[in-house]
């Protein structure tokens, strides 16, 4: 079974005026497609991977054959980086968390706004293409990486990434990822976010 770009929950628009219509567009219909499109490129030369799931395949890198594991980790991290960065959202999302996350947050970072604001500044920082995140490791941490690698290939599950390569937000804020950072807040869909702290902690 080839992987698939999973449908966006929602409607290109739901997310205005945060993240404009023809952003979302390009990022799931054409960003999002090619990395699957690679993905299913690797497999196709060894087709025993397709057995594995693309997070799977990701937590064992160094189980993917050479040939194409630079191939797997780029394009699957790009996969599956997506099909969560899309479920984190929802329109009408934003406000504040609540339950056992909203209270983890306020007890790792002291407050929510005080976590927003070193998730956002954290992020400003990341050179070049790559993700925020928020990891479990015993805490809530935050962490970057470059380009599409996944905490998942570092033994962490990511509770929630924003994605500050330039075409998740060039047509709208150019060169302002601080601005775009900052909105983001208000697409987040935190019952999700939720969900994905309880996994984390498993
Ligand atoms: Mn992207």
């Amino acid at each position: 079974m080839a992987f698939e770009v999973p449908p966006l929950p929602y409607d290109y628009s739901a997310l205005e005026p945060y993240i404009d219509t023809e952003t979302m567009k390009l990022h799931h219909d054409k960003h999002h497609q090619a990395y699957v499109t690679n993905l299913n490129g690797a497999i196709e030369k060894h087709p025993d991977l397709a057995k594995h799931s693309a997070e799977d395949l990701l937590r064992n890198l160094n189980s993917v054959p050479e040939d194409v594991r630079t191939v797997v980790r780029n394009n699957g991290g790009g996969h599956v980086n997506h099909s969560m960065f899309w479920t984190i959202m929802k329109p009408g999302g934003g406000g504040e968390p609540t339950g056992a996350i909203g209270d983890q947050i306020k007890k790792d970072f002291g407050s929510f706004e005080d976590f927003k604001k070193q998730f956002n500044e954290t992020t400003a920082k990341q050179f070049g293409s790559g993700w925020g995140w928020l990891i479990w490791d015993g805490k809530l941490k935050i962490v970057t990486t470059p380009n599409q690698d996944s905490p998942l290939s570092q033994g962490h599950f990511p509770i929630l990434g924003n994605d500050v390569w330039e075409h998740a937000y060039y047509l709208k804020y150019q060169n302002r990822r601080p601005e775009y950072l900052a909105a983001w807040w208000n697409t987040v869909n935190w019952a999700e976010i939720g969900k994905r702290f309880e996994q984390a902690k498993k």
